[in-house]
């Protein structure tokens, strides 16, 4: 095996590993999100896998066999240089994934010298609304309306706080006093928000995967979130709503597979096709690539708008670890989202072409 772990100078590109042998490579993420997907998809594909654990939260990944190897963090601050070494030691690829990211913060990620699947340039482009939106309006996907102000809410609006992870702390306005008389009463110090249009209609989350190694989109699979208490709310009469005055929350529980009308698909593979060509142009070099979600309402007039996109595979993957009915379509075999990125970095270290997939 030959193995160059010099990573020297900050803005050096790490020299990659020569082998064209993938079970000289290692398979790391964090154990949290769509962990356990990752690591069985990658024991599916032969290669061995590392799950990173803060103290506390490893027992899912000893109770599931899918992680050849737990280190276990005292905290995710004690992602140093050390543990980066090690990692290089052992030719890993970090896969991130939702908490990841969360975890570890842009800046972080941007600097870490450990192989890392996906594009790095593009977190910055997804994680800020206005960017997002310029990306998404110009690959021609349908929006929500944003309000610049809230003196200009005319219906009702959902409103999001940066950085509310997971749906949490959205609330509904119908009416500026309205926005005004909960902003202030419950979030009195944060003025970082963004007043979107409420869209009447259903969540419905595209789960996509652009291989740069094949040059193809595929369609993996949907889901829908399970929401508290959105999701409890029609379960009681509307005067036993009023009268336990609850108030409408997207903390998100868990995640359930849906199949889509098949007349949708069309229009839903053509919308992934113009994000990952404007991802080239906004952020140039490689685009976006890997495993990503448009997260949309589908209205009962059958229009998809787009409210956000992550960059990244979901946890709306995690129902299909035995592939999805459109898996099923396309291969022969069980296909999650996790094993076909790692079947796309099996690919690229079999051509050659690891650079490719690494940002
Ligand atoms: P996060 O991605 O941070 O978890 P989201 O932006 O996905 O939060 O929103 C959480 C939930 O809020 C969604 O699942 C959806 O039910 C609802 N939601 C978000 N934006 C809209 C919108 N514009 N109209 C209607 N519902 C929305």
């Amino acid at each position: 095996m030959t193995t160059h772990s010099a990573h020297s100078g900050q803005d050096e590109s790490p020299i990659l590993p020569a082998s064209k042998n993938p079970q000289d490579f290692v398979i790391a993420t964090l154990g949290s999100h769509s962990a356990l997907q990752i690591l069985k998809g990658a024991k599916d594909e032969g290669i061995k896998t590392l799950a990173i654990c803060k103290k506390g939260s490893e027992r899912p990944y000893k109770a599931y066999p899918v992680a050849d190897e737990i280190i276990t963090l005292d905290s995710f601050d004690a992602w140093d240089d050390q543990l980066e070494e090690e990692l290089i030691k052992r030719n890993a690829i970090v896969i991130p994934h939702g908490s990841f990211i969360a975890y570890m913060g842009h800046d972080r990620v941007k600097k870490m010298k450990t192989m890392y699947y996906g594009t790095k340039e593009i977190l910055e482009w997804e994680s800020d609304r206005k960017k997002e939106r310029i990306w998404l309006e110009k690959a021609g996907l349908k929006l929500p309306k944003v309000y610049e102000k809230p003196e200009d809410i005319d219906k009702p609006v959902i409103v999001k706080f940066h950085g509310a992870g997971g749906g949490f702390g959205y609330f509904i306005a119908r009416t500026p006093e309205q926005f005004y008389e909960v902003k202030n009463r419950k979030y009195p110090d944060q003025n970082d928000f963004v007043l979107q249009e409420y869209v009447v209609g259903v969540p419905l989350y595209i789960h996509y995967f652009y291989s740069p190694i094949t040059k193809e989109l595929e369609i993996l699979s949907f889901d829908k979130r399970y929401e508290s208490n959105a999701d409890s709310i029609g379960r009681i009469k509307a005067e036993d709503q009023l009268a336990a005055n609850i108030h409408t929350s997207y903390t998100i529980v868990g995640n359930i597979p849906v199949v889509v009308r098949e007349s949708l698909l069309p229009q839903m593979f053509e919308m992934g096709d113009r994000v990952v060509e404007t991802s080239k142009e906004i952020c140039g070099g490689k685009g976006l690539f890997g495993p990503f979600c448009l997260e949309t309402i589908v209205t009962r007039k059958l229009e998809v708008l787009v409210f956000e996109i992550s960059a990244r595979i979901v946890a709306g993957t995690n129902p299909f670890i035995e592939g999805s009915p459109y898996t099923a379509l396309k291969y022969d075999e069980p296909m999650s989202t996790g094993r076909r990125l790692v079947r796309d970095i099996k690919q690229a270290i079999e051509a050659g072409r690891l650079e490719d997939v690494l940002g």
